[in-house]
């Protein structure tokens, strides 16, 4: 009774606000997990250090032995260390259900937390690097270049039908995230399963390495390779992408993002219109010239000139020209001139260009 007590204690004052308010529990005991498969023991990875040296060190032979231990997400979950220092990353040792330093642990011992951007995203959830790559056999700590949120789950023993499978695969895997969806190749002994979060999927992947479902098989569980699928590749591009703008925005002062639109169109060959040109031209070019090595004064825009030049002249798309207006269209919309963003509008096919170096173009003006 006394030592429920003491540990509620612990609990209320070491932590900010957790759902679990309990120590960490020590999984097993030092020296419990026999040595020769104890995944702590691994070489690469130093807990003194906080250090892994190549985040790879699944082998054959691990793969065919039935991990001696699992993790317990109810039982084992609690506060660590790693809840005081802001320490983000899980420990590895906790998803494999061996870590035997319990509240001691420098690292998480809880599932890793959706919402909580990881500090490194070319890190995996127990900051392990990620490879530009992934394995020839899909496993390890995968890639950095695609965000992959679905395990491909091997050597399952079916004993009913596909939903019944199913229904075995989502009770084991649910422990670790939450499922978007799970596919089961009946026959195949195979599933997929793709979690709502890549950092989910990341510590399921550890979790239930060489694990058994209901009929003490070993799994083999490595990352899916791209769902060939067109329309769910689509879609997964559009999440992304969408996951980005929202991430980019939330950074960014609006105005900002306002210039980078502008400047998009104008890389992508949408010009604005005519007006925006001219000021460009004029305003842009004595400074080129005149003091091209130093850092451009955006205070030294004024006023748009008030003679139009209708016929912009040929050289005006060369490369350097094109910097300009880029340049020019960011800093109307940091100074306030541009009042309402231009809409860029798509202008007929620019004049081809002349091969009008820089000295043309100026000597033409002035
Ligand atoms: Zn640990």
């Amino acid at each position: 009774m006394s030592a429920t007590e003491a540990e509620t204690q612990f609990a209320t004052t070491t932590t900010k606000k957790t759902k679990k308010l309990k120590p960490a529990r020590k999984q097993v005991k030092p020296g419990e997990v026999e040595k020769k498969e104890a995944p702590q023991t691994g070489k690469e990875y130093n807990i003194w250090y906080n250090k892994w040296a190549g985040g790879d060190r699944e082998d054959n032979y691990s793969n065919k032995t039935k991990s001696q231990t699992r993790c317990n997400i109810k039982r084992d979950a609690g506060l660590t260390r790693a809840n005081t220092t802001g320490n983000k990353y899980c420990c590895l040792f906790f998803a494999r259900g061996c870590c035997p330093y319990g509240w001691e642990c420098e690292y998480l011992h809880m599932l890793p937390d959706p919402e909580t951007a990881l500090p490194d995203t070319s890190k995996d959830c127990f900051a392990r690097d990620k490879f530009a790559d992934y394995r020839d056999d899909m496993g390890g700590v995968g890639s950095f270049q695609r965000q992959n949120r679905t395990l491909y789950v091997g050597r399952i023993k079916e004993t009913g039908t596909g939903p019944e499978t199913e229904e075995v695969v989502r009770r084991h895997f649910k422990e670790w995230g939450e499922i978007e969806k799970i596919r089961v190749l009946q026959y195949r002994s195979v599933a997929f399963v793709t979690y709502k979060s890549e950092l989910n999927a990341q510590f399921a992947k550890e979790a239930m390495a060489c694990q058994s479902l209901d009929n003490d098989e070993i799994l083999n569980v490595r990352w899916a390779t791209e769902d060939p699928n067109p329309t769910s590749k689509v879609a997964e591009k559009r999440r992304l992408e969408e996951m980005g703008r929202e991430a980019i925005q939330a950074k960014m002062d609006p105005r900002i993002v306002e210039a980078m639109s502008a400047i998009r169109a104008l890389e992508e060959g949408v010009e604005l219109d005519q007006d925006d040109m001219e000021d460009g031209r004029e305003s842009k070019r004595p400074r080129l010239i005149g003091d091209a090595s130093q850092s451009p004064e955006p205070a030294e825009q004024s006023s748009p000139p008030p003679q139009e030049q209708p016929q912009p002249s040929s050289g005006i798309l060369s490369s350097d020209a094109l910097e300009s207006l880029k340049y020019f269209a960011e800093v109307r919309k940091k100074t306030g001139l541009g009042s309402a963003a231009p809409p860029p509008k798509p202008v007929a096919a620019p004049p081809p260009p002349q091969g009008l170096g820089l000295g043309d173009y100026a000597s033409d003006d002035e």
